[in-house]
């Protein structure tokens, strides 16, 4: 049976009622028989029965072996960084997306937790930059704007060689195009809000342990703690993940077309997709993932802010907002706004550039986006110009 099949009959049938749609449990408490004496669940924080569903859906998906639903992608990244402790060191991508720094360098210092970033992309710095201390790699890949793509199979050996876990943030992959558990993760996370969410209409995260142990101490964290993800939420995920092969496919082959049009287009300096072969990580993409996904940046040959907030502001069908993974296409300038919390100088030896624009393609047409960029550019040449007319003329 191929894997969406699976995917879409894994959901079940309500075993009370036979609604073909999972039920939303939309209760804080069940009642018991005796004290202890239960249907298996008691308290919503602990467990309640649609969000069980959700978990067990996303484990499977990632081919794991605990899922763990919370409230927002950064509760659940939250959730992993709480299975370390005083004196701990975690190892991240050096593209990271922004909201992890901030957590990683801002909320947890204080705890002694200490973080080194590093270029995951080049191996060998991975290699060296680990120490006895290291107890957390921490990847995003593809990272978040550049779409740098890190070797999760190599990597994972340097982890296990150094008794450090291997943490993956999958969000811009989604299980459809890339599984890093087989590859060797000890643990995946998603910001369920993008792909599997897929409708802009839902904040979560998930978590999947390859192992059960590690899997049951994120689940005590999830209780003790207390960032569960709602019924109502857990529903949306699960009704999102239905459709994601279908939609990944759609954003995988129009992203493609787009980003070709956008390498031939002259205002274009970079173009950062890893489908296309002009990509540095290229082959490493193609090896460990079945597709490229659906974000592309590119930076303008006019490399200045101005220059950028010109172009995300005078798009048609790309809406300016943050996020990603929706159906409708998103413009986006990373530098202002999803990576204002890293210092401009750490974001530029990122290789964020100044002129960076990011592009989350929905599920509009192509040919429609590439209209609406087309027109975009043309717009921004005719304003340039008449610029230029009137500064001369005030000369
Ligand atoms: C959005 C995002 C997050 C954070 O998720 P939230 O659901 O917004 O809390 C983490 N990692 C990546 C790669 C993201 O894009």
């Amino acid at each position: 049976m191929s894997t969406a099949t699976q995917l879409i009959h894994s959901i079940p049938v309500d075993p009370l009622t036979g609604a073909i749609s999972v039920p939303i449990y939309q209760t804080s408490t069940f009642v018991q028989e005796a004290p202890g004496v239960n249907k298996g669940y008691d308290y919503a924080r602990t467990g309640n029965p649609t969000r069980a569903i959700l978990e067990q859906l996303i484990a499977q998906l990632e081919k794991g072996s605990t899922g763990i639903a919370f409230a927002s992608g950064l509760a659940a990244i939250d959730a992993i960084v709480k299975l370390l402790k005083t004196g701990d060191e975690i190892l991240a991508v050096d593209d990271i997306y922004g909201g992890a720094f901030r957590l990683f360098t801002n909320v947890y210092d204080k705890f002694g937790i200490k973080v080194t970033f590093v270029d995951t992309s080049d191996v060998e710095a991975v290699f060296n930059a680990v120490t006895p201390n290291t107890k957390l790699i921490w990847l995003e890949t593809p990272t978040n704007p550049t779409l740098k793509i890190s070797d999760i199979e190599a990597i994972a050996k340097i982890a296990k060689a150094n008794n450090s876990l291997l943490c993956v943030d999958n969000t811009f992959a989604s299980p459809v195009l890339q599984q890093p558990i087989p590859l060797g993760a000890d643990i995946v996370i998603h910001s369920a809000t993008k792909y599997l969410g897929g409708h802009s209409d839902l904040i979560a995260g998930l978590v999947v342990t390859k192992d059960k142990e590690i899997g049951d101490k994120i689940k005590y964290i999830q209780n003790a703690c207390g960032a569960i993800l709602a019924p109502f939420d857990s529903w949306l995920a699960i009704r999102g993940i239905e459709t994601l092969h279908l939609r990944i496919k759609q954003h995988c082959t129009s992203a493609l077309t787009i980003a070709e049009y956008l390498e031939q287009h002259p205002a274009v300096d970079k173009v950062f997709y890893p489908g296309l072969k002009t990509h540095p990580n290229h082959d490493i993409a193609k090896k460990q993932s079945k597709g490229f996904g659906g974000i592309i940046s590119f930076s303008l040959k006019n490399d200045t802010e101005a220059a950028a907030i010109e172009f995300v502001t005078n798009t048609g069908l790309f809406k300016l907002a943050e996020s990603l993974g929706g159906i409708k296409s998103l413009v986006s300038h990373p530098a202002n706004m999803t990576h204002k919390s890293i210092p401009a100088e750490k974001r530029r030896a990122a290789g964020v550039k100044d002129s960076l624009i990011r592009l989350s393609i929905g599920l509009e047409d192509a040919e429609d986006l590439i209209n609406d960029l087309d027109n975009t550019f043309e717009k921004i040449k005719q304003q340039t110009a008449k610029k230029e007319t009137a500064e001369l003329s005030a000369c």
